[in-house]
């Protein structure tokens, strides 16, 4: 079909006067997309310095009710909404890199400034919707607030009592589950069904544990999750929980308590692990409660390993739970791939960018809650 150009003939004064008045109106629009973008994301930035507000006023009260708004509705849908959404996005950013490209090698400016902008737009309206939706959750005060706990640094002989009481607990429950070497693997639907019961029975002491309208599916990217590194997310956009389906059964509970933490707004990786620990612990199942104190103790003996200290391993785990360790070490020595490091390193920038100074090791920061709860009340 033959390209219609569009001319603008002005045939009277009266004309000339619309003309330029739209082209008038077209910068004055264009420029107050650019200020509403500044102006909001100023906002967010400046209110990222009142942690207490964010706590109260946002935290506790308008993403909880946002967040169950969005989860009563994607969490109706058998597959994760946001997965596909996610696919789309990045079926567009391809587009528009390979778009960006053909236009440098044409050489044409306008057009790259045109697509420059687009994409700095959609920036940031992703920013202000990420931050917006979930974000500023990573500037709250967060759990040991809320628990009046407060987290200090710890000496090597407060990490070993832990280290034994996690051992202590292990050996204790993998007893409880079963004599036999090889663990069970109840069906992901129960686990995924489970957790939510849990967290009510936790939010009878903790009220702000509670959690409604759950939105916990398995990852539409399981089959390539070895090459991301991550056993589940969080997607901040439509609300949902995804997990990573093909991970060995038991460290499935913990990931689903860890990823509801998300859900309810505790966005740092060392609160999401303490809340998930919180439930767990409560949740009067050794089956959940084994894959939560698995991974602890994993955290607690890498804390170690940092400190360079080996001290001695009393009390020794128990041969099942050493045989439960090495089973899972070698699931995921067996799909070590170059591509997973790579990928860590991305999403440490992402935790850096975010308020967790320690990047990829924020997930090993549950220890010092771990202590500071345990000082505070004597149990783990
Ligand atoms: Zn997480």
């Amino acid at each position: 079909m033959k390209e219609q150009k569009e001319i603008i003939q002005p045939i009277s004064l009266s004309g000339k006067f619309i003309m330029k008045l739209s082209i008038k109106q077209f910068w004055v629009k264009l420029n107050l997309v650019w200020f509403v973008l500044f102006f909001l994301i100023g906002c967010i930035l400046l209110a990222t310095f009142y942690p207490y507000y964010i706590e109260k006023l946002y935290s506790a009260r308008l993403y909880r009710i946002y967040a169950e708004m969005l989860r009563w509705l994607t969490g109706r849908l058998p597959f994760s909404i946001g997965d596909v959404l996610y696919v789309l996005a990045g079926f567009y950013l391809g587009y528009s890199v390979f778009k960006l490209g053909k236009l440098l090698f044409q050489k044409n400016r306008s057009g790259i400034r045109c697509l420059l902008t687009r994409m700095l737009k959609i920036g940031g309206v992703g920013y202000i919707w990420f931050m917006l939706s979930w974000g500023l959750n990573y500037h709250r005060l967060g759990i040991a607030y809320q628990l009046g706990i407060e987290v200090k640094p710890y000496t090597t002989d407060e990490l070993c009592v832990l280290r034994d009481s996690l051992a202590y607990r292990l050996n204790e429950l993998r007893k409880q589950i079963t004599a036999d070497s090889i663990l069970p693997t109840p069906a992901l639907a129960k686990l995924y069904q489970q957790a939510p019961r849990y967290y009510s029975w936790a939010a009878k002491r903790q009220l702000f544990l509670q959690y409604h309208y759950p939105g916990i599916k398995s990852s539409l990217f399981t089959p390539w999750a070895k090459y991301f590194g991550w056993g589940g997310y969080y997607n901040p956009f439509t609300g949902e929980a995804q997990i990573r389906a093909n991970m060995p059964r038991i460290l499935i509970p913990y990931t689903v308590l860890h990823e509801i933490a998300h859900q309810i707004g505790y966005a740092g990786e060392e609160e999401a692990n303490f809340v998930g620990y919180l439930v767990a612990s409560e949740s009067g199942n050794a089956y959940v409660s084994y894959s939560c104190y698995s991974e602890l103790y994993k955290y607690v003996f890498n804390e170690l390993l940092l400190r360079n200290t080996f001290p001695d391993a009393s009390p020794a785990l128990d041969t099942l739970v050493k045989n439960d360790f090495k089973r899972v070490n070698r699931f995921f020595m067996e799909e070590q791939n170059n591509i997973a490091p790579q990928m860590m390193n991305l999403y440490d920038v992402y935790l850096r960018a975010n308020q967790q100074k320690n990047g990829i090791n924020s997930y090993n920061e549950v220890v010092g809650l771990l202590i500071a709860y345990q000082k505070k009340y004597g149990k783990i």
